[in-house]
């Protein structure tokens, strides 16, 4: 029997912290300090997002520079590490016959952009698992609840996302250079936080639905992830929040690690 593993929840904001040495990104690599080594990362991204549940099955899973606009040292990275079929067949085992594996994805930067720093060396294996959009909230999170499993078989749970992400609105911020926190931002990613530290995954898939919860998400696929790690905590765990604050003034960077 493993130590049981942590689950995360990882606001992975700009792809600019793969390269940039930030607060956020420093943060990054104190979370993966201060866990324990695992024996393979399934990492649910906000950027595979599509009509399936899909597992990585991929011997060298590509890096995907899945953005626009950026500079070329973003496009060099390539973040090496190995998939895991037996891993990626363990899920599928774990979720049912919804899920299968895939080898048409790979690492999208929701990944690697966080384990470019949580494990610089790329030695530890990693699965990615797709969030179906035709599912609702609800399902999502039944759907991770089935992952509970791997925390004592030496897995790390990554999820990927943010806790609101408005994009429009964080440019719109940046363009006038406006750095304000606006109130709907400040109090989704609140209503989040105490969600989230009484493992209450029922009010998370929930409160989506509310007035700040659309403004926070026009999209859902950055929100879904945190439904994946509420789900797979099992209800078990100390909670903490070993990032905050929000970049761009509505983009909350709150990264949750749960037990471990
Ligand atoms: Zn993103």
């Amino acid at each position: 029997m493993s130590r049981r593993m942590p689950v995360f929840f990882v606001g992975h904001g700009s792809p600019m912290n793969a390269i940039e040495t930030n607060v956020w990104s420093r943060g990054f690599r104190a979370l993966g300090e201060a866990a324990p080594t695992p024996k393979a990362i399934l990492a649910i991204s906000a950027h595979w997002y599509v009509r399936g549940t899909f597992l990585t099955d991929n011997a060298l899973p590509e890096t995907i520079h899945d953005f626009g606009g950026f500079p070329k040292a973003l496009f060099d990275m390539q973040y090496p590490a190995r998939g895991s079929h037996d891993l990626a067949e363990r899920v599928v085992r774990l979720v049912g016959e919804k899920s299968s594996l895939s080898t048409e994805w790979g690492l999208d930067h929701g990944t690697w952009s966080v384990l470019h720093h949580m494990r610089p060396e790329a030695d530890v294996p990693v699965v990615q698992l797709s969030i179906d959009r035709r599912l609702t909230p609800a399902e999502h999170l039944a759907l991770g609840k089935t992952l509970a499993p791997l925390r004592d078989e030496g897995i790390w749970i990554l999820a990927s996302g943010n806790v609101t992400h408005n994009l429009r609105e964080a440019m719109t911020s940046r363009a006038r250079g406006e750095t304000a926190t606006p109130a709907w931002a400040a109090r989704f990613d609140t209503a989040v936080e105490k969600a989230t530290s009484q493992h209450d995954g029922d009010t998370l898939a929930k409160i989506i639905a509310t007035d700040d919860g659309r403004m926070s998400h026009p999209s859902l696929d950055h929100y879904l992830p945190l439904l994946y790690a509420v789900g797979a905590a099992g209800g078990e765990g100390a909670v903490k929040y070993p990032i905050e604050g929000f970049d761009y003034g509505s983009l909350s960077m709150r990264s949750v690690v749960i037990g471990g």
